[in-house]
């Protein structure tokens, strides 16, 4: 398909880019790196001051930046204006919190004084997914930035007018020449770019066969690598909870963002004694839904971002449906129209061990679990791969304590959707990934811990 702005709502190319030439790309690299040299001198106060300028444009241009998102992705325009809103805030936090994150860490020992400082590494490269198009950008960028690093951004090729106007804030912010760059290439570029010596580490957010690809390269040059990846997130309703409050947090928790999030609840657990309730309440608020032009301020589900996303899960609901899966509501892409629309979808009754439930279903699909007892719930949330979020609903202190226990996963959310913060470190375990971003762990993962000890 190339680097090209594609409207998910008609189909209709929109503009396409021409991706770096290899000297064009080597200028970038070059650039990055005498940029560092400077930029690692500057101040945090500096640095501050620079990032929330970076917050204040993201607000004042917040409509302008969520029209291109939607434009590009599908997004519905009121959820684009909260990402712009959310990409501030995290600024605003590293802005006001690096000092404080990054300041020396004295230990006592033999020495007269020994203490950890960090130290920025210099180039890092992210690797970044569609979906959250500006946040998933910012999240890495505020810390790395604020921490003295330099960032290159490869953004995902259906977005390239959102890493154009994200590079452009850091610029217009006050941040140096070089001190973040977008790269428009395509995946096939990856390799060599890790490869580069001027490039120190790396982060990808996106598919397991993306990850493992970029690690496979990073590792053999001993180069650092976090990776954010895919989930399967569970959503258990136990007999004890809120069930009103769980079934309508369960659709935004599922619809957010199209469906195509990587911390949606995906798998929805419900104990025997409330399954039935439960359901017949899902599906009613699912039919609910307005499916429409993501522009429509009335719309609460837009298009798929490509057709490739829309085809696939078309194969996986038909998949599930063989496997024995009954199907509620929805289950077929909407023909009547142009654009990536699939309709909200639920897929109850399906053995919680057949390969499909396994998968991670990246749109407006539910798939219904019952079980019999909580040891159970908790089997069958643990049962996939991934380990990224998990939102858990009772009001039992025991229970409670079993769900944050037990359950495989980053994050463990009660009586809540899972979801990201600037406060709170975020990733995964198991194939989901590794490492966090946000909080003070993000800002620690691309920086020198340099231990100091003076006799
Ligand atoms: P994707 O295909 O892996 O794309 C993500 C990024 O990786 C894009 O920039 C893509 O470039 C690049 N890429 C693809 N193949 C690559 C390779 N072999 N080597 C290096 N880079 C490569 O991901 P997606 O399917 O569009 O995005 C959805 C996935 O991201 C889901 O699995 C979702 O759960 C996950 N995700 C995870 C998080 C998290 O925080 N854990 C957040 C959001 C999304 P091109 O566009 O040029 O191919």
């Amino acid at each position: 398909m190339g680097i090209a702005t594609v409207n998910p709502a008609t189909g209709e190319t929109l503009k396409t880019f021409k991706p770096l030439t290899n000297e064009e790309l080597e200028a970038k690299l070059a650039l990055a790196a005498s940029a560092f040299k400077s930029y690692r001198q500057t101040s945090i106060a500096q640095r501050s001051e620079w990032m929330n300028r970076a917050a204040e444009i993201l607000e004042s241009k917040q409509v302008e930046f969520a029209k291109i998102m939607t434009l590009e992705m599908g997004k519905t325009l009121k959820s684009a204006i909260a990402e712009a809103q959310k990409c501030a805030w995290v600024c605003r936090y590293y802005a006001e919190n690096a000092a404080e994150f990054l300041k020396d860490v004295p230990s006592s020992t033999d020495a007269s004084s020994s203490f950890v400082r960090y130290q920025p590494l210099g180039t890092i490269l992210a690797v970044m997914p569609w979906n959250f198009p500006f946040w998933q950008v910012f999240r890495f960028a505020a810390p790395a930035l604020m921490a003295a690093n330099v960032g290159i951004l490869k953004h995902a090729s259906n977005v390239p007018q959102c890493a154009l106007a994200i590079e452009a804030i850091f610029k217009e912010a006050g941040f140096p020449e070089g001190v973040f760059q977008s790269l428009l290439v395509g995946a096939d570029r990856v390799e060599s770019i890790i490869n580069d010596e001027r490039v120190k580490a790396a982060t990808l957010t996106g598919s397991e066969p993306a990850g493992m690809s970029l690690a496979a390269a990073a590792g053999k040059q001993i180069k650092k690598t976090v990776l954010e990846l895919g989930g399967s997130d569970p959503f258990i309703v136990t007999e004890s909870a809120d069930l009103e409050k769980a079934v309508t947090t369960a659709v935004t928790a599922r619809m957010l963002n199209n469906g195509q999030s990587c911390i949606a609840a995906k798998r929805f657990i419900v104990l025997e004694a409330v399954a039935d309730e439960f359901e017949k309440r899902l599906l009613a608020k699912y039919q609910a839904l307005k499916v429409g032009d993501p522009m429509d301020e009335n719309t609460d589900i837009g298009p798929l971002a490509t057709p490739k996303i829309l085809c696939n899960l078309d194969r996986q609901v038909q998949e599930a449906a063989a496997s024995g899966g009954k199907i509620l509501i929805g289950g077929k892409p909407l023909s009547d129209r142009p654009g990536n629309f699939y309709p909200p979808t639920i897929v109850a009754n399906l053995p919680a061990d057949c390969a499909i439930a396994k998968e991670e279903f990246f749109g407006p699909v539910a798939l219904l679990f019952r079980a019999a007892n909580l040891d159970e719930a908790i089997e069958i949330a643990n049962s996939t791969n991934f380990g990224l979020g998990a939102s858990a609903w009772t009001n039992d202190p025991q229970e409670r304590d079993r769900l944050v226990n037990e359950i495989e996963a980053g994050a463990v959310f009660i009586n809540g959707m899972v979801k990201s913060d600037p406060r709170l470190p975020f990733g995964g375990i198991k194939r989901s990934g590794y490492g966090r971003e946000l909080g003070i762990q993000g800002i620690h993962e691309f920086v020198n811990i340099k231990t100091v000890w003076i006799a």
